[in-house]
């Protein structure tokens, strides 16, 4: 059997934020800030244009968060 399936790190992932449209890779931050310890970063599209936000939460946070409900 043959494992072809690769693995990648979280970070790689992250990284390679592609674009939902158009799947492009060609995206940049142009915003990015802290609120309550998460990060927030507005994206933007340079081939499409369109522009969304990602919210980065610190994981032990986001359990607390949850145990805390
Ligand atoms: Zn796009």
């Amino acid at each position: 059997m043959t494992k072809n399936k690769t693995e990648q790190p979280a970070e790689t992932m992250q990284a390679v934020l592609q674009c939902s449209r158009c799947g492009s890779e060609n995206v940049c931050i142009w915003d990015s800030r802290k609120l309550h310890g998460s990060q927030i970063r507005r994206r933007k599209c340079k081939d499409c244009n369109m522009r969304w936000t990602t919210i980065e939460v610190d994981y032990y946070q986001w359990l607390h968060e949850i145990e805390s409900r």
